[in-house]
């Protein structure tokens, strides 16, 4: 067992150490509390408690999985046995525990949020409202916002101040909707995302004997990133530790980047009201970023007026300057930082997976795939469209959740006509409207179809009803995948797949394949004791896009997900792109100076991923919807104070600079941002300048076979040089070169982008 202790700092060993009752943690960035959180429950779990009865909640279940990881280093496998995972895993387990005291069977179906926009199109449908106005995704929002305030339908309808804003007045049904679609839910056996947390805080308000259990169940209650649980989540939360009162959280208001959820730093300041006994810990030495990192970040949330004020310093190494990369367009921006990437690799001799490429928005991704794909540098993307976003794996999937739960609506509507049986979208609805009407599961209109339906459909209906009663025979004998095998063999999705020979079908065909492999998998793991298909769907329901894993074998990859995915997470060396007005600051949030706020941190969160080595990129121009836009830098670069920048310098803006100060202009006024800082940059780094090098615009890389010592080359960013010496090592040739303005460096030839000139 490693000495975990004395790897601690002061406030962090108490942290650890610390008794029974209420901790609160609020530290910056990378100083430790998630460190604390997991180390504070093996301590725990020395000490004697129970595994089964703490607590542990998580923003990823990944992050769950790394800690339990950790744990395990201390304690052994007894760690397996902690309630450990995000609120939405944890208490979808619980309220399977529960689900008869709220009307529910165990094997509920989990909506996600295509198939609850879905329902909502089928509701505004039949009440004949106007889809225009009445947009699925409005609605559906409203309905979310409400149920993480805890407002029910009941309480929307009878409250009319809740509905006091511009969409409610556009929207006069909403209250209406939201009733029909909760029943909607009901009735097909299914709970969407907000609904785990909504009706666990309904299991805990109306079944005093149930919190009761809980409460007693568990005896510390930990919960990581606190800055971003919403009311719902923070009521449970309070709730079980109630008796106890043994909770511990710990977060960052800084970092709070979910406000548009409705998370709440109130929350952070009620925890000192509702525990007045609380024990408050401070951290403040940052163990993860260079100062240059940390004071920089730092410098950045100093401007908002909202925050708990707290120092965070660090006693690492000063580190190298941020460096600041201009392109001319979006795809400029792609091949600017694929090539930086590329040399810091080579020339620090580091990994793939040292690298993430942070974004504010998924759609920014493309550019960064292409160039990284030019140079063959692997990478994931996370987020995005995700695996189990995918036609092909929801078509499976549905097949299975209505096998295991056959009043779910929304499976039923995907799979009824898939592969084609003739049933047409009207047939579909009626069947829909029927169940509804009767308040009876679709199931029982399915099953008894004949009294529904007549003709050719009806006998469809009736032979896909067979079908899924031949599945329900294998629940209780079989696995969940020998259960999904069979299933996507029978069914047709497999067959389908298969005879479509173009490259898409066929990567189609390899997806399926691949979540059988998934299912698999689940099924040999041992740290599974329900090997069930409602297990196996359970947890694919609940992960969240952080948490997908890449299915080719090779983990040496270049990260690139949007900032609000890297929260929590740390790497060697990150680029954040894109940093534009309207983009980053998002234009959607400019409304209030709380919008602004939120970006900020934002951006702070961004800023303290880094561990060595931040670079920061923003483009002139890029297409946006279409069109080709030009584009403005963000105030954030030039909120992060001059002195931690250094800026790569264009030509262009070098051949200004000259003849500005030949003017000798002063700095300011009319004088671009860029050159403003690139004035900066020079002097502060003199006498050895390190401005990056812009390339010929026709550069080509030569063959570097011929190059010998003398001659002289341009590189793609170190500029012009003389070669001092060839090295030949094996297969490894590498050159010595003498750059006018970067210095002498060694380059490995066979990478090395070298013209000679
Ligand atoms: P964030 O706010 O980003 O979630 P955090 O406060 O949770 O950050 P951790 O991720 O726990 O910080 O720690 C940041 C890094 O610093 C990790 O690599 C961790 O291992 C390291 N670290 C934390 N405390 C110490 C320590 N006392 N000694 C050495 N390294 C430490
Ligand atoms: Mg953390």
């Amino acid at each position: 067992m490693t000495d975990y202790i004395s790897t601690l700092n002061e406030p962090q060993r108490q942290a650890v150490l610390h008794g029974d009752g209420p901790l609160i943690i609020i530290a910056g960035a990378g100083s430790g509390k998630t460190r604390v959180l997991t180390y504070r429950i093996s301590h725990l779990i020395e000490k004697g408690v129970d595994p089964f009865r703490i607590l542990s909640l998580t923003f990823t279940n990944k992050a769950a999985g790394e800690m339990r990881h950790r744990i395990e280093s201390v304690v052994g496998t007894e760690a397996r046995n902690i309630w450990m995972g995000t609120f939405h895993s944890v208490f979808a387990k619980i309220l399977r525990i529960e689900a008869k005291a709220l009307g529910f069977t165990s094997n509920f179906s989990i909506y996600d949020t295509d198939d609850s926009k879905s329902l909502l199109r089928s509701i505004i449908k039949e009440f004949g409202l106007d889809d225009k106005i009445y947009r699925a995704n409005v609605v559906f929002s409203r309905i979310s916002g409400a149920k993480n305030r805890l407002v029910g339908p009941a309480d929307y309808l009878a409250n009319p101040l809740i509905q006091t804003d511009d969409a409610a007045a556009r929207m006069p049904e909403i209250g209406r909707i939201y009733k029909a679609y909760t029943m909607r839910c009901f009735q097909a056996n299914a709970m969407d995302f907000d609904d785990l947390l909504f009706n666990t805080n309904v299991l805990f308000r109306d079944h005093l004997d149930i919190l009761n259990k809980y409460q007693h169940k568990f005896k510390h209650v930990l919960v990581d990133e606190f800055q971003d649980t919403n009311v719902s989540q923070y009521l449970i939360t309070r709730k079980l530790s109630a008796v106890n009162q043994n909770i511990c959280v710990v977060g960052d208001d800084a970092q709070s980047i979910y406000a548009f959820r409705g998370a709440n730093i109130e929350n952070i300041l009620n925890f000192e009201k509702d525990f007045p006994d609380v024990r408050t810990i401070k951290l403040e030495q940052n163990y993860r970023s260079t100062k240059t990192i940390v004071n920089a970040a730092n410098s950045i949330i100093a401007r908002n007026r909202a925050q708990l004020r707290k120092s965070v310093f660090t006693d690492n190494e000063d580190g190298t300057l941020i460096e600041v990369i201009k392109a001319a367009s979006d795809n400029e921006e792609g091949r600017l930082i694929a090539t930086s990437l590329f040399e810091a690799k080579m020339q620090d001799g580091l990994h793939n997976t040292d690298f993430a490429i942070l974004y504010r928005t998924n759609a920014q991704s493309r550019a960064f795939e292409e160039a990284l794909r030019r140079l063959n540098i692997k990478y994931r993307i996370i987020g995005g469209l995700s695996f189990y976003q995918r036609k092909e794996i929801k078509d499976l999937l549905a097949y299975l959740r209505f096998t295991v739960n056959q009043s779910d609506e929304e499976a039923f509507k995907r799979i009824i006509n898939l592969p084609k049986r003739g049933i047409g979208d009207t047939t579909v609805a009626k069947i829909a409207v029927v169940a509804s009407e009767n308040q009876v599961p679709i199931w029982e209109v399915v099953s008894n179809v004949n009294k529904y339906v007549a003709g050719r459909a009806g006998i469809a209906i009736e032979a896909f009803a067979d079908l899924i009663k031949s599945y329900q025979l294998l629940l209780d004998k079989k696995d969940a995948y020998d259960v999904a095998a069979h299933v996507a063999k029978t069914s047709g999705i497999l067959k389908e797949l298969y005879d479509d020979k173009t490259v898409e079908g066929l990567s189609r065909y390899e997806n399926v394949q691949a979540l059988l492999n998934s299912i698999k998998e689940f099924v040999d793991n041992p740290d599974n004791d329900d090997k069930s298909l409602s297990a196996f769907l359970q947890v694919v329901s609940l992960l969240t896009s952080a948490d997908e894993k890449d299915d080719d074998g090779d983990n040496d990859k270049v990260t690139l997900m949007t900032i609000h995915g890297a929260k929590g997470l740390e790497f060697r060396n990150v680029y954040i792109v894109g940093l534009e007005e309207d983009l980053f600051p998002s234009q959607m949030m400019l409304e209030s100076r709380a919008d602004l706020e939120e970006e900020r941190r934002l951006f702070y969160v961004a800023i303290t991923r880094a561990e060595k080595k931040l670079t920061v990129s923003y483009a002139d121009s890029r297409y946006h919807y279409g069109r080709l836009k030009v584009c403005e830098p963000s105030r954030f670069l030039m909120e992060i104070d001059p002195a931690f920048l250094k800026v790569a310098k264009t030509r262009k803006a070098e051949r200004e600079e000259s003849q500005e100060l030949k003017r000798d202009t002063p700095a300011g006024g009319s004088m671009s941002f860029v050159r403003s800082l690139a004035q900066k940059t020079a002097k502060q780094q003199a006498p050895q300048p390190t401005v990056a090098h812009t390339p010929s615009s026709d550069f080509a890389p030569s063959d570097t076979s011929k190059l010998a010592e003398g001659m002289r080359v341009e590189h793609l960013k170190f500029g012009f040089g003389l070669v001092q010496k060839i090295d030949q090592n094996g297969n490894d040739r590498k050159a010595i070169i003498k750059f006018e303005t970067a210095g002498e460096k060694t380059l490995l030839l066979s990478f090395a982008k070298l013209k000679i000139v």
